[in-house]
């Protein structure tokens, strides 16, 4: 993509209005702007980075046996009323009433939608288990939407739904996705800590967390400190095998954000304990019955008796993501794009569009990157360098090449690797070579 055609309206001042650096950051490179409170459009830099941690979650979804399914954002309010929600969810709800009179809501979460689904189709035993996701816009009127899209009204959530037989077989359901969340989490650069939560009032284990550390998180959060060096699983993890003994490894560490943490009963001598703040980026929850009892979602068992059907949710706060990256991931020029995040690999910076030479060589570079399947911004803009360079710096593409016709005389080219800062001079087709080959 080339700079001089790519709407990329980034800020040199710092705007009043954003409290942390997530959103600061955001909003000067041009990522998104605010449609009303709460509510964002997304620009192409940011679209982009939204799009890949939306394929990251997709993809370990997937992996771990989750079919995708799309729901609307619109629902009608008759569910929520079979549940018992309707009216308790209360102010965070947006209602709507459509032309005929009928009350709608603009959905917060999928509960109601998702047991409606199955216990019209699914009838059996045989039929179980399925998990189902869909990566879907919500909206909640939160009381003080805040920090960007941390805490939005209207934010992108992937969030799916268990449906099992038995207990023992929600729980493999849930240790599923307790797995195939630390690998999502670790897939963006992001080390996110389960968190014991509440569970509501059917009790158990089985309701976690995940959190993030960040200075700026809403929650203070407190941790063995040996879970900083617990292993992710990797890409060899067998989803329908045994997955307890690494659930159980995770969380037989002590770890508690502020509401569930109690500093006189903490098991954990004070030498031991680490504490800071994290923002939550998940949330993995079994709730038994509580919904497929009101609304009747059951199944016929073995021996022809019907069977309410067990229910776990699952939910990972997609556009606040995003900001977690940007909070875990900067410096004072800028982000710093983890790999599989970044909107783009590289940037590539003419920095004489006057000299003749030093433009063929970066139109030449650029055509090669490109044709190699390197994803590259190409800064072909009539600018000072200086300008340019610190533009790149904000954007946080994690590589940056710099031509300028100093370095041609010499036949270099200037890579510069954003987050070490390291800087290495390599002939154009060294360069090329570099990210042509090598991920
Ligand atoms: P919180 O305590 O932060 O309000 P929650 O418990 O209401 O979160 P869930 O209902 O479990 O959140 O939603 C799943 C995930 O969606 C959360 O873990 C979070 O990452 C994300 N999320 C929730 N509310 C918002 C919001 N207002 N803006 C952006 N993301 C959100
Ligand atoms: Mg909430």
């Amino acid at each position: 993509m080339r700079l001089s055609r790519y709407f990329l309206p980034t800020l040199k001042e710092t705007p009043a209005e954003a409290e942390v650096v997530s959103h600061r950051l955001m909003l000067r490179a041009g990522m998104i702007r605010q449609a009303s409170s709460g509510i964002y459009s997304w620009l192409p830099l940011g679209l982009k980075v939204l799009q890949n941690i939306e394929e990251i979650v997709r993809r370990e979804q997937l992996r771990s046996g989750a079919q995708e399914i799309l729901m609307p954002t619109i629902q009608s309010a008759d569910l929520w009323i079979e549940s018992g929600r309707y009216e308790d969810y209360g102010a965070e709800m947006l209602r709507i009433t459509d032309r005929r009179g009928r009350e709608m809501l603009y959905g917060p979460t999928n509960e109601e939608l998702i047991t409606d689904i199955i216990r019209s189709d699914i009838k059996s035993y045989r039929d179980l288990p399925k998990n189902l996701f869909h990566i879907q816009w919500k909206f909640r009127d939160e009381i003080r939407p805040r920090f960007g899209v941390m805490r939005g009204r209207e934010f992108l959530m992937k969030d799916n739904y268990s449906f099992d037989l038995d207990e023992a077989a929600a729980r493999h359901s849930y240790n599923r996705m307790f797995v195939a969340y630390l690998r999502t989490f670790q897939a963006m650069g992001l080390r996110a800590f389960p968190m014991r939560a509440d569970s509501g009032p059917i009790g158990g284990d089985m309701s976690h967390e995940f959190l993030v550390l960040a200075e700026t998180g809403e929650s203070k959060v407190f941790f063995h400190k040996d879970m900083d060096a617990l292993a992710i699983p990797g890409d060899d993890v067998d989803y329908d095998g045994d997955l307890q003994p690494i659930v159980d490894q995770w969380t037989s560490l002590y770890a508690a954000s502020d509401e569930q943490h109690d500093a006189a009963n903490c098991p954990v001598a004070a030498e031991d304990l680490n504490s800071g703040r994290g923002i939550e980026v998940g949330h993995i929850f079994f709730f038994g019955t509580k919904y497929s009892k009101p609304m009747g979602a059951v199944v016929q068992g073995p021996g022809g008796d019907e069977i309410l059907v067990q229910m776990g949710s699952y939910g990972i706060g997609v556009s606040r993501l995003v900001a977690a990256v940007i909070e875990a991931s900067h410096d004072e020029n800028g982000i710093i794009w983890p790999e599989s995040v970044a909107p783009f690999r590289v940037g590539l910076m003419n920095l004489r569009i006057d000299d003749a030479g030093c433009t063929a060589a970066a139109d030449d570079l650029y055509g090669k990157l490109q044709a190699a399947g390197v994803d590259v911004l190409y800064d072909d803009r009539d600018e000072r360098a200086g300008a340019k360079f610190s533009r790149m710096d904000l954007i946080g593409l994690p590589w940056q090449i710099a031509v300028g016709p100093r370095g041609l005389k010499d036949g270099i080219v200037e890579v510069k690797n954003r987050a070490t800062g390291e800087r290495i001079d390599l002939s154009p087709e060294d360069a090329l070579a570099r990210f042509a080959t090598a991920k």
